[in-house]
């Protein structure tokens, strides 16, 4: 039932991570069932689909926070490894930003950058600080580096913990539904730091409902239902000309008039 997949543009760069037919179940409840899609090096690929679909236990599964049990999920060309240790290499090569922020109530903005790069990565803490410094620049708050995240708003506290990703150098992002906690009027901010990052060359899969964000950024957009892919494909395909029924009716369920 799922669409034909069109031929890749901009395919030419390396698949940074490969879904082969994943499958993930919990006791009886198949959440995952049979995922099939690429991520190629510096992509945006954003995954959609109504809640339940599979979309948060893919994206845990691609950084092993959740075990996959059928298929194969290849990280650069590699099926990503069954031991803990190496998971753990591969975990740090993956920044991932949650819905939730999850930073350290008790540190400061810094020291919540900081704490990676010193805890994880042993760099010293006057290099973590430098970095640190010019990440929460570039996420445009510089000015909030000493405040508590009780005293930053939800979009300046998800910029925080995109930086806090950023210090590790991760070779991709993993965004999940990041501005759906958010106020409206700064889901904006956030939206506009992960444009950056994309321009920049970032490899990111982005779960978002925000589908003109999708629609504007993505390279490529894969809509899941009820664990499995029912169609991808560039933006233009899956906003303009969807080719299944239910992907339509998805996008008008959310307004989206097309
Ligand atoms: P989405 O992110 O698309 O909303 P999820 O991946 O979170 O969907 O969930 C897919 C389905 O798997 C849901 O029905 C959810 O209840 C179920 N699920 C997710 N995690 C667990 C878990 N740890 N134990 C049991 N069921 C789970
Ligand atoms: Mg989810």
């Amino acid at each position: 039932m799922s669409a034909p997949v069109p031929p890749r543009t901009g395919a030419a760069s390396a698949p940074v991570v490969v879904y082969e037919n994943v499958r993930k179940s919990f006791g009886t409840f198949t959440a995952l069932n049979g995922v099939s899609f690429q991520v190629n090096k510096g992509e945006v690929v954003c995954l959609i689909g109504p809640s339940g679909s599979g979309k948060s236990t893919l994206l845990r599964c691609t950084n092993a926070l959740e075990k996959h049990d059928g298929g194969r999920i290849l990280f650069e060309g590699v099926p990503l490894p069954a031991d803990e240790k190496s998971l753990h290499g591969v975990r740090r090569r993956m920044g991932m930003v949650f819905q939730s922020f999850e930073l350290f109530p008790h540190m400061t903005a810094l020291e919540n950058v900081c704490e990676g790069p010193v805890t994880v990565l042993g760099m010293s803490k006057a290099d973590a600080i430098t970095r640190a410094t010019a990440l929460l620049k570039k996420v445009g708050l510089a000015d909030k580096a000493l405040n508590y995240p009780a005293n930053l708003s939800g979009g300046q506290q998800q910029r925080v913990a995109i930086a806090r990703a950023l210090a590790m150098q991760p070779d991709m992002m993993l965004f999940d539904e990041p501005t759906s906690a958010l106020d409206p009027e700064t889901v904006g901010e956030v939206l506009n730091v992960m444009k950056q990052l994309a321009e920049e060359g970032m490899t990111m899969v982005v779960v978002t409902h925000e589908m003109a964000f999708a629609r504007r950024v993505a390279n490529w957009v894969v809509v899941f239902e009820a664990g499995a892919v029912i169609e991808q494909g560039p933006p233009t395909q899956i906003f303009d000309a969807p080719l299944v029924s239910r992907t339509k009716d998805f996008l008008s369920h959310l307004g989206w008039e097309g």
